[in-house]
């Protein structure tokens, strides 16, 4: 049984909380599953040093953040440092025809998105790769989800459970206009910091100097080893979190008229800012302030999520012992 287990325990009295641990410990990402993102990174950094000598490779997104489970993909940033900002579409091309030439590499795929990366799996496993040129905004916000994960024992189960649900749900998924898993970790967030008694404070607001968006990438990294736990008054278990998320955000949240800034721990007003208007949904990116958000544009879409929110909160709410049959199945 593994440690964090017993000590969930105290928050896991009720059957939905008890099977959110349970679905939590059996899908995290485990230990070996880092390790071989690793090797194929360190790797991958070699090989690619044959073409960048000065580049370096960072492993971001949910491999390293703590929210990962066992079948995330492993988002990768390739960093080229220098006075010219090198065109991402020139050099994934590059390094598409490269890696031609590599063993362990199957199916590169170039993604001409907002954010262009190059996707292709280790040669003969199910491992998939997102790599980025130059997107550091993506390490610096690992690190910060990294630090808020390990800031309260139920993040991570809390987290890891409602991206399954809205996987489920098939409302996490951007390039279908639905919420990415980056936008849906902020969503949590902001819920949990919002309560009356808070499960969460802002990091960036309280640890300033552990976040500072100007710091050296290679010195991103040991912002989190400085920042102690966060002791919460809320005892709520995860059950009950689980349901009070749903709740808000089919409820309470004002989508028409309210930012999510996980940066100020509070919901802004909608300015007439570009960045929000005609958005369905606005989600503060915490170092850039731009919307997370923005791929949900269609209206369908849009009232897709919303009632996925309305009908699971409609289903948990009334089993208030959250002990009668109702198990995590009955909207996961
Ligand atoms: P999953 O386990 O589903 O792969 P994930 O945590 O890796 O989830 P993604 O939405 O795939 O989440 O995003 C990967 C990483 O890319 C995020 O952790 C974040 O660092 C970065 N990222 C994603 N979207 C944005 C964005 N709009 N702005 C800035 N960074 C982003
Ligand atoms: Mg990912």
């Amino acid at each position: 049984v593994p440690e964090s287990f017993n000590s969930l325990q105290a928050y896991a009295k009720d059957k939905l909380s008890h099977q959110m641990v349970e679905l939590f410990e059996a899908c995290q990402q485990q230990s070996s599953d880092l390790e071989r993102k690793e090797r194929c990174r360190a790797r991958l950094q070699r090989d690619i040093q044959d073409i960048y000598a000065v580049a370096r490779l960072y492993l971001t997104g949910s491999s390293m953040n703590g929210l990962g489970c066992r079948s995330s993909d492993a988002d990768l940033c390739l960093v080229i440092k220098g006075t010219k900002r090198p065109d991402p579409i020139f050099v994934l091309s590059h390094l598409q025809r490269a890696f031609r030439s590599l063993s362990y590499v199957e199916r590169t795929q170039l993604i001409r998105a907002k954010v262009p990366i190059l996707r292709f799996r280790e040669r003969g496993s199910d491992l998939e790769f997102d790599l980025n040129i130059n997107n550091t905004v993506g390490i610096r916000n690992t690190f910060l989800l990294r630090s808020y994960a390990y800031a309260d024992l139920r993040i991570r189960p809390m987290i890891l459970v409602i991206k399954k649900w809205a996987r489920h749900n098939q409302i996490n998924d951007a390039s279908k206009g639905t919420l990415s898993s980056y936008t849906l970790v902020l969503m949590v967030l902001h819920y949990l910091q919002t309560l009356k008694d808070p499960v969460l404070p802002s990091l960036q607001r309280d640890y300033p100097e552990c976040f500072n968006p100007f710091v050296d990438i290679d010195m991103v990294p040991e912002g989190p080893k400085r920042v102690p736990p966060y002791v919460s008054r809320n005892q709520s278990s995860l059950g009950e979190l689980l349901v009070g998320f749903l709740r808000y955000y089919a409820t309470e949240f004002r989508w028409d008229k309210q930012v999510i800034s996980v940066r100020e721990a509070r919901a802004l007003p909608k300015t007439n800012s570009h960045e929000w208007t005609n958005k369905y949904i606005c989600v503060e990116e915490p170092f850039e302030r731009n919307n997370v958000a923005r791929a949900v544009h269609e209206k369908m879409k849009f009232d897709a999520i919303k009632a996925e929110f309305a009908e699971s909160y409609r289903i948990l709410k009334d089993r208030k012992d959250l002990n009668s049959i109702l198990p995590v199945r009955a909207v996961i």
